[in-house]
């Protein structure tokens, strides 16, 4: 049984009964039929499907807004744009994946054709609970895949309006299908021949136990994990734009979010400025209802990780680190933080997943490579200066599936996305992203 409850105000929101095994195996056979037809469908029908996907999620646009923010706590204008983005996605793939999915000449006899596989399982968490499934689901929808989701309980009413879109929409029945399942269930649809692909977002810890299950079954797998991405301040950069994008980019989703700027580093002699410049900003945050237009942080989601960010604030602390802000507990906040850290604090290798941030000064920008690459992750990586030559070249030395230049690290239909290291393998997105879960095929012609 799962129980949703609202982080803001604790109460009770629904409750959901997981699916037995029989009706599971049900919805699976019905995820394999379904499959049958919609392989077949042409890539006309399903982008008028797109169209008006689209359309209805634009017009449900406050309702879900008001849904994600109930379930996981974010502020409500930032759930709003999570809807909207979401809806330039659909928008893009429907007008993008009959062209991306041509066929490819290599030579006079041979060309390569893109061909659906089954059904792609992903398991996703709350912290963009809608924009996290359609990441991986849409794309494959477009291309004659179908989708089975098992989505984190805390956003089950996110999940269930997920697939009301798609039905309403006029998609036939289990092109996607929403699975209410515990873990132990999670085996049972890895292991079933209907599911070709599994998409796991969420901590390494998962990823690792999903990967295994997938190994084991021959399904391929793409992991989409943690990170404890750098922001790189260089000496000419223009700073308070520099400053200004590391700070929304850690506060935003209440630090809640994989690609935040969650190690920062300025030149030391700009420490002082930096540490001003973040004092001011977080004396103007507001933290508070997060169904409040003029909120900018919300709740924690989940009430259990309250102690576990204090602990990891505490640890940093004990290691080094300088408390210059906030660092408590505040029910079911947590206080938005400054810390100043030292480059060799062993907790800079942790992440951490809260509005928690971490200014570590350095003297050399020459030798600052190792320091970013110090990291068991590897998803994304921001530079800021106005020497954009050597910020090329430092580009191609770090060890990250992104790197932005004057940009914060964001996601985007169009561009690849996924980590290395211990942030996963594999993208999504773009035409990479799309091209994943097909089949490559090579014909040739004698
Ligand atoms: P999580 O605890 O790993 O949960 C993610 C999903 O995996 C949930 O549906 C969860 O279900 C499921 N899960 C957990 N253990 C599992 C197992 N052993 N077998 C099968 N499924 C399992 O992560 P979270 O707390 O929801 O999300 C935060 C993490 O996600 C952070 O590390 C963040 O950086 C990462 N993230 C990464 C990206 C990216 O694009 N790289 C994007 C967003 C978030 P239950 O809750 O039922 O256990």
């Amino acid at each position: 049984m799962i129980i949703t409850t609202n982080p803001y105000t604790q109460k009770k929101i629904h409750q959901y009964s997981f699916l037995t095994d029989d009706e599971l195996h049900l919805k699976l056979n019905a995820t394999q039929e379904s499959y049958k037809n919609w392989r077949n469908i042409s890539f006309k029908e399903k982008e008028q499907l797109g169209l008006k996907l689209k359309e209805l999620m634009l017009n449900r646009k406050e309702a879900l807004a008001n849904l994600i923010s109930i379930e996981m706590g974010k502020p409500i204008t930032q759930c709003l744009a999570e809807v909207i983005k979401t809806s330039t996605l659909v928008d893009y793939f429907t007008q993008n994946t009959t062209a991306f999915l041509e066929n490819q000449t290599l030579d006079e006899n041979t060309y390569v054709s893109y061909h659906p596989t089954g059904a792609v399982f992903g398991i996703m968490p709350w912290n963009f609970p809608l924009w996290q499934v359609f990441r991986y689901a849409f794309p494959n929808i477009m291309a004659g895949n179908v989708c089975l989701l098992k989505h984190a309980p805390n956003v089950t009413g996110c999940a269930v309006a997920i697939q009301q879109l798609f039905e309403d929409a006029g998609y036939p029945k289990h092109v996607f299908t929403n699975l209410i399942i515990d873990i132990p269930q999670v085996e049972q649809v890895i292991a079933h021949p209907i599911v070709q692909g599994v998409c796991l977002t969420g901590s390494t810890k998962a990823g690792s136990s999903v990967a295994a299950l997938a190994g084991k079954h021959l399904k391929k797998s793409v992991l989409e994990l943690g990170g404890t991405d750098a922001s790189i301040i260089m000496e000419d950069a223009d700073f308070d734009t520099a400053l200004t994008s590391a700070f929304d980019s850690r506060t935003a989703n209440s630090g809640q979010v994989c690609i935040a700027a969650k190690r920062i580093f300025v030149p030391k002699n700009k420490l002082e400025y930096a540490i001003s410049f973040f004092k001011q900003k977080i004396a103007n945050l507001k933290h508070g209802n997060p169904l409040e237009k003029s909120t900018q942080i919300g709740p924690i989601s989940k009430a259990e990780f309250l102690p576990i960010l204090q602990n990891q604030v505490e640890e940093t602390i004990k290691n080094g680190a300088k408390l210059m802000v906030g660092g408590k507990i505040n029910n079911p906040f947590y206080e938005t933080t400054l810390l100043i850290v030292n480059k060799d604090n062993p907790m800079l290798k942790e992440e951490i997943f809260g509005p928690v941030i971490c200014v570590i000064p350095y003297e050399n920008a020459d030798t600052l490579i190792d320091e970013i690459n110090n990291s068991d992750y590897g998803l994304g990586t921001a530079i800021w200066t106005t020497n954009i030559e050597k910020a090329k070249i430092l580009a191609t030395k770090i060890e990250a599936g992104y790197v932005s230049i004057n940009f914060k690290v964001t996601s985007d239909p169009k561009f690849p996305f996924g980590g290395i290291k211990k942030s996963g393998y594999g993208k999504e997105l773009g035409e990479h992203g799309l091209k994943t879960f097909l089949n490559a095929k090579t014909n040739t012609i004698a």
